[in-house]
């Protein structure tokens, strides 16, 4: 008899969860008992396929559990549910805000600050958020694969391995957890070789929408590299950790941590969702209870189709003067902005 617990049983669960995510916004709005005529005429468009200007609706059924039911403005529903208002155009709202693609001495590959490289390892996502800054990559185009042995994969490592100021890889995407563990474990037991590289850094989403993601086949390659781990999480609102709500997120974050990976969080400051001191204290005393540091608080990447989100800088910079009057220093996330061309993350002094 194979126990229920079997590394393949939890794989098939995750991968389960992910199949049966909602990607029709009626079925949304039915679940959360809201009317079909909120999304409005132009909403169809904005969930139509890529390079229209859409984006598809994806939302795992454990996020949508977390969303107060028959309320319009839920800020976890904000963030998934396609609006017609995205598809309006706006001046300095472009497909490409971050000037990636200019950045990418190989296609996957981001070497824009000192010391770290950005691999893009996959574009698929277990949740397409609307605010996201990659709604409009191509990802199929510039994804370096990750798997050990294609091409591109094999160019990205030979640019970290003839580079030895780069210490640390980031795994990114899309989200590098959509990938199975069979390859992120191929993927990282080809990266430790690396004898400069000490740091490994996942940046996803999915343990928090999926957090039955971080099972034990992704808790054995993560705790088993010789790289020190860094998992930075991305929760932009309290209710996506809030233990009362479920205990799943919470306990995922405690495995991470018991993997011995280093816990941190971003959030995007996002109108209508955490653009209050409440929501982004509140924010930060649930990732610090669940053992995760907030790190970056990041201004919206000005991207088409997002604008309505967008919090002006000295709105931001205000938010943030009172938060450091209200919370301990390490509980107060970084205000940063990425401007292309610039060394690092820019830092926006309350
Ligand atoms: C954000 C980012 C990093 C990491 O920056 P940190 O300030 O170290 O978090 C690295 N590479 C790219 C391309 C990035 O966008
Ligand atoms: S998980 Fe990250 S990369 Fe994926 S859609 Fe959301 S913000 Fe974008």
């Amino acid at each position: 008899m194979i126990p229920r617990t079997s590394a393949r049983g939890q794989r098939e669960s995750w991968r389960q969860s992910l199949r049966q995510a909602i990607t029709h916004p009626a079925e949304l709005l039915a679940a959360l008992d809201l009317p079909p005529g909120l999304l409005g005429e132009g909403a169809a468009l904005a969930a139509g396929p890529f390079g229209q200007g859409g984006f598809p609706l994806r939302v795992p059924r454990g996020f949508v559990a977390r969303m107060r039911k028959g309320d319009p403005t839920d800020p976890l529903l904000l963030q998934v549910l396609p609006r017609a208002v995205e598809m309006e155009p706006v001046p300095g709202f472009g497909s490409d805000p971050l000037a990636e693609m200019a950045a990418a001495p190989i296609p996957g590959l981001l070497h824009k600050y000192h010391g770290r490289a950005l691999l893009v390892v996959t574009g698929v996502c277990a949740v397409h958020c609307r605010y996201c800054f990659r709604r409009h990559f191509p990802y199929e185009e510039q994804h370096a694969g990750a798997r050990p042995g294609s091409p591109r994969f094999e160019a990205a490592l030979r640019y970290l391995r003839n580079d030895p100021t780069i210490e640390e890889v980031l795994l990114s995407g899309g989200d590098p957890l959509s990938l199975p563990d069979e390859q992120l474990a191929e993927l990282v037991a080809v990266l430790e070789e690396i004898p400069h590289l000490r740091r490994l850094r996942i940046h996803t989403r999915t343990a928090v929408v999926l957090p039955e993601r971080v099972d034990s086949a992704l808790l054995g390659w993560l705790g088993g590299t010789r790289l020190r781990t860094v998992v930075v999480l991305h929760v932009n609102h309290a209710r996506e950790v809030d233990p009362a709500l479920g205990p799943e997120v919470v306990e995922a974050c405690a495995r991470l941590a018991g993997a011995g990976a280093t816990l941190l969080n971003q959030s995007v400051l996002l109108r209508g969702v955490n653009d209050s001191v409440e929501a982004l204290a509140e924010l930060s005393d649930r990732l610090f209870a669940a053992g995760v540091l907030p790190y970056y608080l990041h201004l919206l990447d000005r991207v088409a189709g997002a604008a309505h989100f967008e919090v002006e800088e000295d709105e931001a910079r205000r938010l943030m003067r009172q938060l450091v009057a209200r919370l301990p220093g390490y509980l107060v996330p970084k205000l940063v902005r990425e401007v292309p061309g610039a060394p690092g993350k820019v830092g926006l002094p309350g």
